[in-house]
């Protein structure tokens, strides 16, 4: 039996999450497999609710199930209240809770949509890569911090253990593809970044089969717009991960498109990577898929079930190949379809598969 929580949260949050949760139950039926989904307040609905935005029940409950589903928080209602109340802030303690060190971002082409990117279709076409951050570390939490009328200040700071975690995991994943790993640092200038290269390259010991290299932070940037097809797993720290994986993930598709997993060591979440999407939220045109391709990223990485998440790219991309789209990915012509439209059409892929 697998326990999933799910947590819809704000704005269009429960309209992709309902979409995610059809696709489970239509999967449930069809591998005769015994799935749980428990829905929980999370965000502003649960701050209308019990005056919290991550209550102490739904964060037990996140920590008692194999893997959480997140729609998305926030939106104009809840933004002027205190900066420790607002929705990002129950987000950021929920991954700290459950120690979600590393953030996975797929940065895949589907065929249909090579032609909406910004990158030309031959640079882009072919393009299959993992970005995964450190998420719980790095300039993000390191003390001190802070600012006066003078200065302003933060810490880059990595312990071993945080780097060894992320590195070994990272070559996990690149044992799993190609075998390739690119690490990203600024050791040039960085003392952290040249501590972060060590640790990698003591880990890489145990993984003598994966082609390590090293790349400079600015150097990556550039490569990913100039030839994405040259990577296949990426990792890097939290800092150098925030920006590379949305740059990565922008290449490939739009932001209705992009799904994520963030995983510790006896937790996982997995969440499209949108927000709440306030001026659209309601009306039945948010684009699901981000958050059934997070579900993909579910079967594969907490239920090791690689062949359902494969089904499922599978069916996203024949749906998309029959012409359907939500209004963020249309082009002239599309035939322009609503949300619960095109979870219809992937179901019923699934189904025939
Ligand atoms: P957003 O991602 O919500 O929306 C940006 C634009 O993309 C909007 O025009 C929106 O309509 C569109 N969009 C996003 N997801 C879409 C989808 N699935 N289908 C179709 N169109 C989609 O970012 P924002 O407007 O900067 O933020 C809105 C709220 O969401 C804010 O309160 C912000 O704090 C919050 N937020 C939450 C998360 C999260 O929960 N992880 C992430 C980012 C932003």
């Amino acid at each position: 039996m697998f326990k999933i929580v799910s947590l819809p949260g704000d704005g269009i949050g429960p309209e992709v999450v309902a979409g995610a949760i059809r696709v489970i139950n239509a999967l449930a039926d069809k591998h005769r497999l015994e799935i749980s989904i428990d829905e929980h307040p999370f965000g502003g609905a649960s701050y209308d609710l019990h005056g919290d935005m991550l209550t102490e029940e739904t964060l037990e409950a996140c920590k008692n199930c194999d893997a959480v589903l997140l729609g998305a928080v926030g939106g104009p209602k809840w933004e002027n209240l205190p900066h420790d109340k607002k929705p990002e802030a129950a987000l950021l303690r929920l991954r700290k809770e459950l120690e979600l060190f590393a953030n996975f971002r797929p940065a895949k082409v589907y065929d249909a949509l090579v032609n909406a990117s910004s990158l030309k279709a031959d640079i882009l076409s072919g393009t299959d890569f993992m970005v995964i951050r450190e998420l719980t570390g790095g300039i993000y939490f390191g003390q001190p911090r802070g600012y006066d009328d003078n200065r302003g200040w933060n810490t880059m700071v990595y312990e071993h253990h945080e780097v060894e975690r992320i590195a070994r995991l990272a070559f996990d994943a690149a044992m799993k593809r190609k075998k390739k790993l690119v690490s990203i640092d600024k050791a040039n200038v960085l003392e952290s970044s040249q501590f972060w290269r060590n640790i990698v390259h003591e880990v890489h010991k145990d993984f003598p089969e994966v082609e390590l290299t090293d790349m400079y932070v600015d150097n990556a940037a550039m490569q990913i717009v100039r030839d994405p097809k040259q990577f296949d797993v990426i990792v890097t720290k939290n800092l150098f991960g925030d920006i590379l994986s949305d740059i990565s993930g922008m290449i490939t598709g739009s932001l209705g498109m992009l799904p994520s997993a963030s995983i510790g060591t006896t937790h996982a979440m997995y969440e499209p990577i949108h927000g709440s999407a306030p001026d659209i939220a309601g009306q039945n045109k948010a684009n699901p898929i981000a958050t059934i391709a997070s579900v993909a990223m579910m079967f594969e990485h907490t239920f090791c079930m690689k062949n359902i998440a494969d089904d499922i790219y599978q069916a996203i991309e024949q749906t998309l190949a029959s012409g359907l789209r939500t209004a963020d990915i249309a082009q002239p012509g599309d035939r322009v379809v609503s949300t619960t439209e095109i979870t219809d059409a992937i179901v019923a892929n699934l189904q025939a598969s």
